[in-house]
């Protein structure tokens, strides 16, 4: 049995009086892509941002590798092993594709790791060796989304999380993007996918989670969420 990495617990978010997330349970286990799937306001990016530190439970917690960390501040966190792409992306659009990679390993002392893992960023994506000297702003949406993804393994978490990573790409981007999420999982890295494009998420999940009006509706294999006809009627399209 693979050990659990992440597990929230009874968790709630408010905003003021609006209550985003009420009593929300999950868990994910080493090495699995977990999905949390869910329209607009259901409160996919409010567990997010609570899990990175940007926002602080309103009741329950959440446990990494056993710790809680709801009372550790965002970059503590990160230097736990959790590192966010955040929704938009959110790169340094006046630095180089370097920089922005050298930002993401702000908090590591290892500076043969840190060349190191520049490389095997590079290797995986190497639309960013090719443009490692220009202004982010220059590339493409999907490039960015790249840059916002290798930014965050250069954290080198054990756990990456990912905000709507396909959100405004192009097409041919978005199957790409997949593709790298299945392959970094493949290498071994734990990922947390929150998504509105609910079939590709669901096709590359191990496990899934339906949320709707801040609660956790339903849950099962990234398969059976894909062939239950209530989830392909309210987020499959038929
Ligand atoms: P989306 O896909 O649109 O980001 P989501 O599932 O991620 O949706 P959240 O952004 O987590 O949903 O929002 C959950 C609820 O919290 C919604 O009702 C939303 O209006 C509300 N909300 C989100 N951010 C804030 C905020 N900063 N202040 C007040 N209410 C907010």
């Amino acid at each position: 049995m693979p050990n659990e990495i992440l597990k929230v617990d009874h968790l709630s978010v408010n905003y003021g009086a609006i209550k985003a997330v009420r009593d929300v349970s999950f868990d994910i286990k080493e090495g699995e892509i977990v999905t949390l799937i869910g329209a607009n306001g259901a409160g996919k990016s409010t567990i997010l941002k609570t899990i990175s530190g940007l926002l602080k439970p309103s009741a329950g917690d959440i446990l990494f590798m056993g710790e809680s960390l709801a009372k550790l501040t965002a970059p503590k966190i990160v230097a736990a092993g959790v590192s966010q792409v955040p929704e938009g992306r959110r790169i340094f659009a006046d630095m180089t594709v370097k920089e922005n990679l050298q930002l993401g390993a702000y908090l590591r002392k290892d500076k043969d790791g840190i060349n190191e893992d520049m490389e095997k960023m590079f290797k995986r994506f190497p639309i960013l060796k090719e443009r490692q000297k220009q202004d982010a702003a220059t590339l493409s949406g999907g490039e960015q989304q790249m840059l916002a993804m290798a930014r965050a393994l250069m954290a080198k978490p054990k756990l990456l999380l990912l905000d709507e990573p396909s959100m405004g790409l192009a097409p041919i981007y978005i199957q790409e993007i997949f593709d790298i999420i299945e392959s970094i999982n493949k290498e071994g890295m734990t990922v947390l996918l929150i998504e509105q494009n609910a079939r590709q998420a669901l096709s590359i999940a191990d496990r899934g989670y339906v949320l709707a009006s801040g609660e956790v509706k339903m849950t099962g294999t990234g398969q059976e969420l894909l062939h239950d006809p209530a989830v392909q009627k309210a987020y499959l399209g038929g």
